[in-house]
């Protein structure tokens, strides 16, 4: 007998997503030129409060092309949280900075603005804070240490699309703002990425970069280095389709959050992230972090066998072989979340009830466990 089965964070495509891409198939621009690509950009900018938008193909090159526009490069510090995706860390050893692993904040899970201080030296040259699994950074006291030091701000908010800060959309508040449209992410394009940001000129320059430095003006010729970082027009046709269901999915996931909230607020030793003040989560994934020790992996394996699937939170970057070598602080609370934080299901193809299955399993298992 197959059981039904929970979505982690399986994407939800469907009809419109069809019908967007046979436009695109039939008019015969697949690849990265055509008039979906322009439209997603425009409608993305529109969206999120900002005059324009430069898509990529994925927020791994977002994060780069940003970096690279800024200036970062050889002998420069940029200022990390040590838990996130490595994704964060990867493009800045690619522009050949190297990163500051600094500790976050054990309530928000966010990179600790006291932490971003402490860490300053004459090198520092940006801060990428990371909305992490879509809880809004504390960007006032963040720019305003950025402000003081002269630092640049580049928000990696490829896991926060839909959340606020201070009334304004995470992405669009430093310098510059990095999403991602990969399969899990808030909305997918297949494979993709968004970089924004409030200077035009700025943005005007990145779109010319990520299409090999092409000077259109005079045909194929490349004043500077580019990079081939262009969206296809069948994935911005996806992305367009996507960015319509934007608000049924942001408020699936306001419900599972609220939900997940509720269902296990009796338990003890359950913490959630909190939001700063002023700040408004997307909650692209809903995660737990349990007080009190649990066994983790026999907890996943537990909840797989109903039909529940689970991930464990981000290892710490400085974990992984190729940066050890870089600078690091204390980071116990990074390790203490890593070491007892469970992401739960936050597919938007999830039910209210599947949520309710997945808290009344972990309720069960932490009994049984006592
Ligand atoms: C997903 C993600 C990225 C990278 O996005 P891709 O589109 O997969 O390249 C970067 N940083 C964080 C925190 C992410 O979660």
């Amino acid at each position: 007998m197959s059981k039904k089965t929970v979505f982690l964070d399986a994407p939800n495509v469907g009809n419109l997503e069809k019908r967007y891409l046979a436009m695109a198939v039939d008019s015969g621009f697949v690849s990265t030129f055509g008039p979906f690509v322009q439209k997603f950009e425009e409608t993305f900018a529109r969206y999120i409060g900002v005059t324009k938008a430069v898509s990529t193909q994925s927020g791994t090159e977002a994060l780069h092309v940003a970096l690279h526009e800024l200036g970062i490069g050889e002998g420069d510090e940029v200022i990390v949280p040590a838990l996130t995706f490595v994704a964060t860390a990867n493009p800045i050893v690619y522009v050949k900075a190297a990163p500051v692993f600094v500790d976050v904040d054990k309530d928000s899970w966010n990179i600790d603005p006291r932490e971003i201080e402490r860490h300053i030296t004459r090198r520092t040259k940006a801060v990428v804070p990371v909305h992490f699994y879509g809880n809004p950074c504390d960007m006032d006291r963040i720019m305003g240490i950025a402000r003081k030091h002269g630092l640049a701000v580049i928000e990696d908010a490829t896991e926060s699309l839909g959340a606020f800060y201070n009334k304004k959309h995470t992405g669009t508040i430093g310098d510059l703002g990095c999403f991602s449209f990969n399969g899990n992410k808030v909305i997918t394009t297949g494979g993709g990425g968004m970089v924004v940001g409030t200077d035009p000129k700025r943005l005007e320059h990145i779109k010319f970069l990520v299409n090999q430095g092409r000077d259109e003006t005079r045909g194929y010729y490349h004043p500077e280095i580019g990079f081939n970082y262009r969206m296809t027009n069948l994935e911005a046709a996806l992305g367009l389709a996507q960015l319509k269901r934007l608000n049924e999915f942001l408020n699936k996931k306001q419900v599972f959050n609220a939900l997940y909230r509720e269902e296990l607020s009796g338990v003890r030793d359950i913490r959630f992230q909190k939001e700063y003040r002023g700040a408004r989560g997307s909650w692209w994934f809903t995660c737990v972090v349990f007080e009190r020790p649990v066994d983790l992996p026999t907890l996943q394996k537990v909840l797989l066998g109903k039909g529940v699937p689970t991930r464990r939170v981000f290892t710490p970057i400085t974990e992984f072989p190729p940066y050890k070598k870089f600078k690091k602080s204390d980071l116990a609370h990074s390790y203490d979340l890593y070491e007892r934080g469970l992401c739960l299901p936050s597919s938007t193809l999830n039910s209210e009830q599947d949520v309710r299955t997945t808290a009344r399993e972990i309720k069960r298992f932490l009994k049984r466990g006592l």
